[in-house]
Protein backbone atom coordinates (compact mmCIF):
# COMPACT_ATOMS: atom_id res chain seq x y z
CA UNK A 1 0.00 0.00 0.00
CA UNK A 2 1.44 3.35 -0.60
CA UNK A 3 1.52 5.94 2.07
CA UNK A 4 0.14 8.89 0.48
CA UNK A 5 -1.59 10.30 -3.14
CA UNK A 6 -1.43 14.11 -3.48
CA UNK A 7 -4.07 14.95 -5.84
CA UNK A 8 -2.61 18.21 -7.75
CA UNK A 9 0.99 19.58 -8.10
CA UNK A 10 0.85 22.88 -7.51
CA UNK A 11 2.88 24.46 -4.68
CA UNK A 12 0.54 23.22 -1.98
CA UNK A 13 0.31 19.18 -3.36
CA UNK A 14 4.43 19.75 -3.98
CA UNK A 15 5.14 21.13 -0.64
CA UNK A 16 3.57 18.11 1.01
CA UNK A 17 4.98 15.81 -1.46
CA UNK A 18 8.49 17.10 -0.53
CA UNK A 19 7.83 16.91 3.28
CA UNK A 20 6.48 13.57 3.28
CA UNK A 21 9.22 12.20 1.49
CA UNK A 22 11.99 14.37 3.20
CA UNK A 23 10.12 11.74 6.66
CA UNK A 24 10.37 8.95 4.39
CA UNK A 25 7.22 8.19 3.23
CA UNK A 26 6.35 6.76 -0.25
CA UNK A 27 4.39 9.38 -2.23
CA UNK A 28 2.60 9.41 -5.42
CA UNK A 29 1.84 12.29 -7.35
CA UNK A 30 -1.13 13.06 -9.44
CA UNK A 31 -1.63 16.22 -11.74
CA UNK A 32 -4.53 16.82 -14.42
CA UNK A 33 -1.86 18.77 -16.55
CA UNK A 34 1.35 17.95 -17.60
CA UNK A 35 4.34 20.45 -16.48
CA UNK A 36 5.52 22.89 -17.37
CA UNK A 37 2.12 23.77 -17.15
CA UNK A 38 0.58 27.47 -16.93
CA UNK A 39 -0.99 29.22 -14.22
CA UNK A 40 -3.66 32.42 -13.84
CA UNK A 41 -1.50 34.51 -11.28
CA UNK A 42 0.65 37.53 -10.54
CA UNK A 43 3.51 35.29 -9.60
CA UNK A 44 4.57 37.27 -7.01
CA UNK A 45 6.17 35.54 -4.13
CA UNK A 46 6.63 37.36 -0.51
CA UNK A 47 9.22 36.61 1.58
CA UNK A 48 6.50 33.83 3.76
CA UNK A 49 6.97 31.76 0.50
CA UNK A 50 10.31 32.31 0.34
CA UNK A 51 10.64 31.36 3.78
CA UNK A 52 8.19 28.30 3.33
CA UNK A 53 10.52 27.05 0.20
CA UNK A 54 13.79 27.51 2.15
CA UNK A 55 11.74 24.95 5.16
CA UNK A 56 11.57 22.40 2.27
CA UNK A 57 15.08 22.52 1.40
CA UNK A 58 14.35 25.11 -2.20
CA UNK A 59 16.18 27.36 -3.51
CA UNK A 60 13.64 29.60 -5.78
CA UNK A 61 16.77 31.33 -7.13
CA UNK A 62 17.69 27.61 -9.28
CA UNK A 63 14.24 28.04 -11.53
CA UNK A 64 15.51 32.06 -11.90
CA UNK A 65 12.72 34.83 -11.42
CA UNK A 66 13.05 38.20 -10.56
CA UNK A 67 13.72 39.67 -6.89
CA UNK A 68 11.79 42.18 -5.39
CA UNK A 69 12.57 44.32 -2.11
CA UNK A 70 9.00 45.30 -1.47
CA UNK A 71 5.57 47.39 -2.13
CA UNK A 72 4.75 50.54 -3.94
CA UNK A 73 0.80 51.21 -3.09
CA UNK A 74 0.13 53.77 -5.49
CA UNK A 75 -3.37 55.53 -5.66
CA UNK A 76 -3.99 58.45 -7.98
CA UNK A 77 -0.44 60.04 -8.70
CA UNK A 78 0.20 59.51 -5.12
CA UNK A 79 2.86 56.40 -3.96
CA UNK A 80 4.73 55.04 -1.11
CA UNK A 81 7.39 52.55 -1.42
CA UNK A 82 8.16 50.58 1.62
CA UNK A 83 10.62 47.79 1.87
CA UNK A 84 9.38 44.20 3.11
CA UNK A 85 9.33 44.38 6.94
CA UNK A 86 12.20 42.70 8.56
CA UNK A 87 15.15 43.65 10.86
CA UNK A 88 17.66 46.02 9.39
CA UNK A 89 19.92 43.73 9.66
CA UNK A 90 18.09 40.84 7.44
CA UNK A 91 18.22 40.79 3.64
CA UNK A 92 14.52 40.20 2.91
CA UNK A 93 13.62 39.68 -0.37
CA UNK A 94 10.57 38.67 -2.56
CA UNK A 95 10.24 37.14 -5.86
CA UNK A 96 8.68 37.08 -9.28
CA UNK A 97 8.77 33.96 -11.32
CA UNK A 98 6.14 33.08 -14.05
CA UNK A 99 4.11 29.73 -12.81
CA UNK A 100 5.15 27.96 -15.88
CA UNK A 101 8.42 27.90 -14.36
CA UNK A 102 8.07 27.65 -10.78
CA UNK A 103 5.56 24.93 -10.74
CA UNK A 104 7.38 22.79 -13.27
CA UNK A 105 10.48 23.25 -11.18
CA UNK A 106 8.58 22.36 -8.11
CA UNK A 107 7.40 19.31 -9.35
CA UNK A 108 10.94 18.04 -10.77
CA UNK A 109 12.28 18.83 -7.41
CA UNK A 110 9.76 16.05 -5.97
CA UNK A 111 10.66 13.79 -8.43
CA UNK A 112 14.38 14.02 -8.06
CA UNK A 113 13.26 13.18 -4.30
CA UNK A 114 11.42 10.22 -4.83
CA UNK A 115 8.00 10.65 -5.74
CA UNK A 116 5.97 8.74 -8.47
CA UNK A 117 4.64 11.72 -10.65
CA UNK A 118 1.42 11.02 -12.88
CA UNK A 119 0.76 14.16 -14.87
CA UNK A 120 -1.58 14.16 -17.61
CA UNK A 121 -4.03 12.71 -15.81
CA UNK A 122 -6.86 13.49 -13.45
CA UNK A 123 -7.71 11.77 -10.54
CA UNK A 124 -11.16 10.96 -9.29
CA UNK A 125 -12.10 10.13 -5.68
CA UNK A 126 -13.44 7.20 -4.63
CA UNK A 127 -14.71 6.39 -1.09
CA UNK A 128 -14.20 2.42 0.33
CA UNK A 129 -16.29 2.90 3.18
CA UNK A 130 -15.38 5.90 4.90
CA UNK A 131 -11.55 6.02 3.46
CA UNK A 132 -10.69 8.04 0.60
CA UNK A 133 -9.31 6.01 -2.84
CA UNK A 134 -8.30 7.89 -5.63
CA UNK A 135 -9.04 6.68 -9.27
CA UNK A 136 -6.40 7.57 -12.06
CA UNK A 137 -6.81 6.63 -15.82
CA UNK A 138 -8.88 4.07 -14.80
CA UNK A 139 -6.43 2.34 -11.95
CA UNK A 140 -7.46 2.64 -7.91
CA UNK A 141 -5.01 3.43 -5.63
CA UNK A 142 -6.10 2.57 -2.03
CA UNK A 143 -3.14 4.69 -0.07
CA UNK A 144 -2.67 4.89 3.28
CA UNK A 145 -3.71 8.74 3.44
CA UNK A 146 -4.78 10.98 0.27
CA UNK A 147 -3.65 15.09 0.50
CA UNK A 148 -6.11 16.86 -1.42
CA UNK A 149 -4.36 19.64 -3.16
CA UNK A 150 -6.52 20.27 -6.78
CA UNK A 151 -6.89 24.09 -6.73
CA UNK A 152 -9.79 26.70 -6.60
CA UNK A 153 -11.86 24.82 -8.82
CA UNK A 154 -11.42 21.56 -6.64
CA UNK A 155 -13.06 19.07 -9.15
CA UNK A 156 -11.12 16.28 -7.26
CA UNK A 157 -12.14 18.06 -3.46
CA UNK A 158 -16.21 18.69 -4.21
CA UNK A 159 -16.46 15.64 -6.13
CA UNK A 160 -15.37 14.50 -2.59
CA UNK A 161 -17.93 16.17 -0.45
CA UNK A 162 -15.69 19.45 0.46
CA UNK A 163 -18.04 22.93 0.20
CA UNK A 164 -17.48 26.38 0.62
CA UNK A 165 -18.98 28.55 2.84
CA UNK A 166 -21.17 30.96 0.93
CA UNK A 167 -20.59 33.62 3.33
CA UNK A 168 -16.60 33.54 2.87
CA UNK A 169 -15.02 35.46 0.50
CA UNK A 170 -14.39 34.55 -3.48
CA UNK A 171 -12.09 36.82 -4.92
CA UNK A 172 -11.46 37.20 -9.03
CA UNK A 173 -8.51 38.04 -10.25
CA UNK A 174 -7.30 38.20 -13.69
CA UNK A 175 -3.64 38.62 -15.49
CA UNK A 176 -2.04 39.34 -18.42
CA UNK A 177 1.83 39.63 -19.46
CA UNK A 178 3.22 42.66 -21.73
CA UNK A 179 6.71 44.16 -22.40
CA UNK A 180 7.95 47.22 -20.14
CA UNK A 181 10.46 49.20 -20.39
CA UNK A 182 10.39 49.09 -16.60
CA UNK A 183 10.55 45.54 -16.25
CA UNK A 184 13.54 45.42 -13.98
CA UNK A 185 11.99 47.69 -11.34
CA UNK A 186 12.91 45.96 -7.85
CA UNK A 187 9.09 46.83 -6.74
CA UNK A 188 5.42 45.15 -6.31
CA UNK A 189 3.35 47.57 -6.95
CA UNK A 190 0.12 47.63 -5.80
CA UNK A 191 -2.61 50.35 -7.52
CA UNK A 192 -5.47 51.04 -5.37
CA UNK A 193 -8.92 52.87 -6.11
CA UNK A 194 -9.66 50.73 -9.41
CA UNK A 195 -12.87 51.69 -10.84
CA UNK A 196 -15.68 49.98 -13.11
CA UNK A 197 -17.34 51.34 -16.33
CA UNK A 198 -19.71 53.37 -14.05
CA UNK A 199 -17.02 54.56 -11.95
CA UNK A 200 -17.87 52.60 -9.02
CA UNK A 201 -14.55 51.46 -6.83
CA UNK A 202 -13.84 48.30 -6.61
CA UNK A 203 -13.10 46.24 -3.26
CA UNK A 204 -9.96 45.55 -4.88
CA UNK A 205 -6.32 46.66 -6.69
CA UNK A 206 -4.43 46.58 -9.68
CA UNK A 207 -1.03 45.29 -9.80
CA UNK A 208 2.12 45.62 -11.57
CA UNK A 209 4.31 42.51 -11.05
CA UNK A 210 7.99 43.26 -12.87
CA UNK A 211 9.67 40.17 -13.77
CA UNK A 212 13.18 41.41 -14.80
CA UNK A 213 13.01 39.86 -18.22
CA UNK A 214 11.35 42.76 -20.20
CA UNK A 215 8.17 41.90 -19.10
CA UNK A 216 5.42 42.43 -16.06
CA UNK A 217 2.50 40.12 -14.89
CA UNK A 218 -0.33 42.85 -14.28
CA UNK A 219 -3.57 41.73 -13.55
CA UNK A 220 -7.03 43.32 -11.09
CA UNK A 221 -8.02 41.38 -8.32
CA UNK A 222 -11.90 42.16 -6.96
CA UNK A 223 -11.64 41.00 -3.37
CA UNK A 224 -15.36 40.24 -3.07
CA UNK A 225 -17.58 38.25 -5.14
CA UNK A 226 -20.26 39.55 -3.31
CA UNK A 227 -23.52 41.26 -3.41
CA UNK A 228 -23.10 44.10 -6.89
CA UNK A 229 -19.67 42.28 -6.86
CA UNK A 230 -21.02 38.63 -7.58
CA UNK A 231 -20.79 39.16 -11.62
CA UNK A 232 -17.55 41.54 -11.49
CA UNK A 233 -16.34 41.60 -15.24
CA UNK A 234 -12.69 41.34 -14.98
CA UNK A 235 -11.19 42.16 -18.81
CA UNK A 236 -12.91 45.08 -18.99
CA UNK A 237 -11.12 46.20 -15.86
CA UNK A 238 -7.95 44.75 -17.07
CA UNK A 239 -8.43 46.90 -19.78
CA UNK A 240 -8.59 49.86 -18.42
CA UNK A 241 -6.40 49.02 -16.09
CA UNK A 242 -3.92 48.45 -18.94
CA UNK A 243 -4.43 51.85 -20.44
CA UNK A 244 -4.25 53.76 -16.91
CA UNK A 245 -0.24 52.71 -16.51
CA UNK A 246 0.76 52.21 -19.99
CA UNK A 247 2.59 55.46 -19.91
CA UNK A 248 4.34 54.89 -16.54
CA UNK A 249 5.06 51.33 -16.73
CA UNK A 250 6.04 52.15 -20.91
CA UNK A 251 3.87 49.57 -21.60
CA UNK A 252 3.49 47.29 -25.24
CA UNK A 253 -0.34 47.73 -25.25
CA UNK A 254 -0.86 44.14 -26.71
CA UNK A 255 -0.33 41.39 -23.97
CA UNK A 256 2.14 39.04 -24.52
CA UNK A 257 -0.65 36.30 -24.59
CA UNK A 258 -4.17 36.02 -23.46
CA UNK A 259 -4.89 37.13 -20.24
CA UNK A 260 -5.99 34.40 -17.87
CA UNK A 261 -8.05 34.76 -14.55
CA UNK A 262 -9.30 33.07 -12.16
CA UNK A 263 -11.17 32.60 -8.98
CA UNK A 264 -9.62 33.07 -5.35
CA UNK A 265 -11.07 30.82 -2.62
CA UNK A 266 -10.38 32.75 1.04
CA UNK A 267 -10.31 33.08 4.72
CA UNK A 268 -10.13 29.10 5.17
CA UNK A 269 -13.52 28.80 3.51
CA UNK A 270 -13.79 25.66 2.63
CA UNK A 271 -14.48 22.77 4.42
CA UNK A 272 -14.07 20.27 6.00
CA UNK A 273 -10.27 20.58 5.84
CA UNK A 274 -10.17 16.92 7.06
CA UNK A 275 -11.24 13.44 6.81
CA UNK A 276 -10.75 9.98 8.49
CA UNK A 277 -7.47 9.35 5.72
CA UNK A 278 -7.35 12.99 4.14
CA UNK A 279 -6.40 16.62 4.39
CA UNK A 280 -7.12 19.34 1.73
CA UNK A 281 -4.72 21.95 1.46
CA UNK A 282 -4.40 25.15 -0.71
CA UNK A 283 -6.61 26.79 -2.81
CA UNK A 284 -8.86 24.03 -2.17
CA UNK A 285 -9.05 24.38 1.13
CA UNK A 286 -9.76 27.95 0.32
CA UNK A 287 -6.06 28.86 1.90
CA UNK A 288 -5.99 32.58 0.30
CA UNK A 289 -4.69 35.65 2.08
CA UNK A 290 -8.34 37.40 1.89
CA UNK A 291 -6.64 40.99 2.33
CA UNK A 292 -4.51 40.09 -0.93
CA UNK A 293 -5.50 37.33 -2.91
CA UNK A 294 -2.27 36.23 -2.39
CA UNK A 295 -2.26 31.95 -2.32
CA UNK A 296 1.51 30.43 -2.66
CA UNK A 297 2.61 31.51 0.56
CA UNK A 298 -0.54 29.60 2.33
CA UNK A 299 -0.15 26.66 -0.37
CA UNK A 300 3.37 25.99 0.43
CA UNK A 301 2.26 26.13 4.67
CA UNK A 302 -0.51 24.01 4.25
CA UNK A 303 1.30 21.37 2.46
CA UNK A 304 4.11 21.56 4.90
CA UNK A 305 1.44 21.00 8.07
CA UNK A 306 -0.26 18.31 6.18
CA UNK A 307 2.85 16.49 5.86
CA UNK A 308 3.53 16.80 9.22
CA UNK A 309 0.03 15.58 10.51
CA UNK A 310 0.34 12.70 8.00
CA UNK A 311 3.62 11.88 9.28
CA UNK A 312 2.40 11.87 13.08
CA UNK A 313 -0.01 9.98 12.05
CA UNK A 314 1.43 7.20 10.59
CA UNK A 315 4.45 6.89 13.03
CA UNK A 316 1.55 6.53 15.97
CA UNK A 317 -0.59 4.55 13.75
CA UNK A 318 -3.24 6.58 14.75
CA UNK A 319 -5.39 8.33 12.27
CA UNK A 320 -7.14 10.79 14.74
CA UNK A 321 -3.86 13.09 14.64
CA UNK A 322 -4.36 13.96 11.18
CA UNK A 323 -6.67 16.41 13.81
CA UNK A 324 -3.81 18.56 14.46
CA UNK A 325 -3.92 19.97 10.88
CA UNK A 326 -6.88 21.96 11.14
CA UNK A 327 -5.78 23.20 14.04
CA UNK A 328 -2.64 24.29 13.37
CA UNK A 329 -3.87 26.01 10.68
CA UNK A 330 -5.98 27.70 12.80
CA UNK A 331 -3.97 28.67 14.83
CA UNK A 332 -1.59 30.46 12.28
CA UNK A 333 -4.23 31.81 9.94
CA UNK A 334 -7.47 32.02 11.85
CA UNK A 335 -7.26 35.44 13.43
CA UNK A 336 -5.53 36.88 10.49
CA UNK A 337 -8.14 35.77 7.92
CA UNK A 338 -10.97 36.17 10.28
CA UNK A 339 -9.45 39.87 10.27
CA UNK A 340 -8.90 40.11 6.64
CA UNK A 341 -12.93 38.64 6.33
CA UNK A 342 -14.01 41.61 8.14
CA UNK A 343 -11.51 43.65 5.64
CA UNK A 344 -13.03 42.74 2.95
CA UNK A 345 -16.68 43.24 3.72
CA UNK A 346 -15.91 46.84 4.80
CA UNK A 347 -14.96 47.54 1.31
CA UNK A 348 -17.93 49.37 -0.35
CA UNK A 349 -18.98 52.62 -0.54
CA UNK A 350 -17.40 55.75 -2.21
CA UNK A 351 -15.50 56.07 1.71
CA UNK A 352 -13.30 53.36 0.58
CA UNK A 353 -11.44 55.77 -2.09
CA UNK A 354 -11.19 59.03 0.40
CA UNK A 355 -9.93 55.95 2.94
CA UNK A 356 -6.85 54.98 0.56
CA UNK A 357 -6.19 58.21 -0.50
CA UNK A 358 -5.55 58.73 3.07
CA UNK A 359 -3.83 55.86 3.56
CA UNK A 360 -1.18 56.71 0.59
CA UNK A 361 -0.84 60.15 2.04
CA UNK A 362 1.03 58.60 5.14
CA UNK A 363 4.17 56.89 5.23
CA UNK A 364 3.11 55.39 8.89
CA UNK A 365 -0.65 54.31 7.32
CA UNK A 366 0.32 52.99 4.00
CA UNK A 367 3.02 50.49 6.28
CA UNK A 368 0.73 49.83 8.80
CA UNK A 369 -1.73 48.75 5.99
CA UNK A 370 0.75 46.61 4.24
CA UNK A 371 2.41 44.96 6.98
CA UNK A 372 -1.38 44.10 8.37
CA UNK A 373 -2.45 42.39 5.05
CA UNK A 374 1.05 40.67 5.30
CA UNK A 375 0.48 39.13 8.50
CA UNK A 376 0.07 39.50 12.15
CA UNK A 377 1.91 42.28 13.28
CA UNK A 378 5.01 40.95 14.35
CA UNK A 379 6.30 44.13 16.74
CA UNK A 380 4.47 45.48 19.79
CA UNK A 381 2.85 48.71 20.19
CA UNK A 382 -0.36 50.36 18.83
CA UNK A 383 -0.13 48.22 15.74
CA UNK A 384 -0.52 45.07 17.77
CA UNK A 385 -3.05 46.99 20.45
CA UNK A 386 -5.23 47.61 16.88
CA UNK A 387 -4.90 43.97 15.81
CA UNK A 388 -5.79 42.43 18.64
CA UNK A 389 -9.18 44.58 19.02
CA UNK A 390 -9.96 43.86 15.54
CA UNK A 391 -9.45 39.80 16.30
CA UNK A 392 -11.84 40.26 19.15
CA UNK A 393 -14.69 41.97 16.66
CA UNK A 394 -13.96 39.32 13.94
CA UNK A 395 -14.08 36.40 16.31
CA UNK A 396 -17.84 37.58 17.78
CA UNK A 397 -18.95 38.31 14.09
CA UNK A 398 -17.49 35.25 12.40
CA UNK A 399 -17.19 32.88 15.68
CA UNK A 400 -13.79 30.46 15.58
CA UNK A 401 -13.52 27.91 13.08
CA UNK A 402 -14.98 24.48 14.32
CA UNK A 403 -10.98 22.33 13.97
CA UNK A 404 -10.03 18.91 13.96
CA UNK A 405 -13.20 17.32 13.76
CA UNK A 406 -13.00 14.40 11.60
CA UNK A 407 -16.09 14.59 9.60
CA UNK A 408 -18.14 11.55 8.29
CA UNK A 409 -17.72 10.42 4.46
CA UNK A 410 -20.41 10.85 2.28
CA UNK A 411 -22.17 7.22 1.72
C1 LIG B 1 -5.11 35.91 -11.49
C2 LIG B 1 -4.52 35.40 -10.20
C3 LIG B 1 -3.40 36.04 -9.66
C4 LIG B 1 -2.81 35.54 -8.49
N1 LIG B 1 -1.67 36.13 -8.04
C5 LIG B 1 -1.02 35.62 -6.98
C6 LIG B 1 0.25 36.14 -6.57
O1 LIG B 1 0.83 37.03 -7.21
N2 LIG B 1 0.84 35.60 -5.47
C7 LIG B 1 0.28 34.60 -4.76
O2 LIG B 1 0.84 34.17 -3.75
N3 LIG B 1 -0.93 34.06 -5.15
C8 LIG B 1 -1.57 34.52 -6.25
N4 LIG B 1 -2.74 33.94 -6.67
C9 LIG B 1 -3.24 32.77 -5.95
C10 LIG B 1 -2.41 31.53 -6.29
O3 LIG B 1 -2.35 31.38 -7.69
C11 LIG B 1 -3.02 30.27 -5.65
O4 LIG B 1 -3.33 30.54 -4.32
C12 LIG B 1 -2.06 29.07 -5.72
O5 LIG B 1 -1.81 28.69 -7.03
C13 LIG B 1 -2.66 27.88 -4.94
O6 LIG B 1 -1.87 26.75 -5.10
P1 LIG B 1 -2.53 25.29 -5.06
O7 LIG B 1 -1.39 24.34 -5.13
O8 LIG B 1 -3.49 25.19 -3.96
O9 LIG B 1 -3.42 25.20 -6.39
P2 LIG B 1 -2.97 25.25 -7.93
O10 LIG B 1 -1.73 26.01 -8.08
O11 LIG B 1 -4.17 25.70 -8.67
O12 LIG B 1 -2.68 23.74 -8.30
C14 LIG B 1 -3.70 22.77 -8.35
C15 LIG B 1 -3.30 21.66 -9.28
O13 LIG B 1 -4.28 20.62 -9.20
C16 LIG B 1 -4.43 20.04 -10.50
N5 LIG B 1 -5.70 19.34 -10.55
C17 LIG B 1 -6.96 19.86 -10.54
N6 LIG B 1 -7.88 18.88 -10.59
C18 LIG B 1 -7.20 17.72 -10.62
C19 LIG B 1 -7.61 16.35 -10.67
N7 LIG B 1 -8.88 15.99 -10.67
N8 LIG B 1 -6.64 15.41 -10.71
C20 LIG B 1 -5.32 15.76 -10.70
N9 LIG B 1 -4.90 17.04 -10.66
C21 LIG B 1 -5.82 18.00 -10.60
C22 LIG B 1 -4.31 21.25 -11.42
O14 LIG B 1 -3.94 20.83 -12.75
C23 LIG B 1 -3.24 22.07 -10.74
O15 LIG B 1 -1.94 21.79 -11.25
C24 LIG B 1 -3.36 34.42 -7.83
C25 LIG B 1 -4.50 33.80 -8.37
C26 LIG B 1 -5.08 34.28 -9.54
C27 LIG B 1 -6.30 33.59 -10.10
Amino acid sequence: MTDVVVVGAGPAGTAATLALLAAGHEVILVDRSRFPRDKACGDGLTPSALGELERLGVDPAVFGGHRVDGLRLVHRGRSQEMPWPGRADEQVTGLVIPRLRFDAGLVEEARRRGARVLEGVAARPVWRSRRLAVEVAGEQYAPRFVVVADGASSPFGRAAGLARDRRSPLGMAIRAYHRSGRSSDRFLECRLGLTDEAGRTVPGYGWVFPLGDGTVNLGVISLTTAGRWRGVKTPPLLRRFVADVAVEWDLDPDPQERPRGGILPAALGIEPKVGPNWVVVGDAGGAVNPFTGEGIAAALLSGRLAAAAIDEAVRTDDPSRLGAFPAELESRLGDHYRVGRGFVSALRGPWVDAAAALVVRSAALSRWLFELTLGPPVRGGLGRVVYRALVGVARRRYGVTRTGIPPTAPS
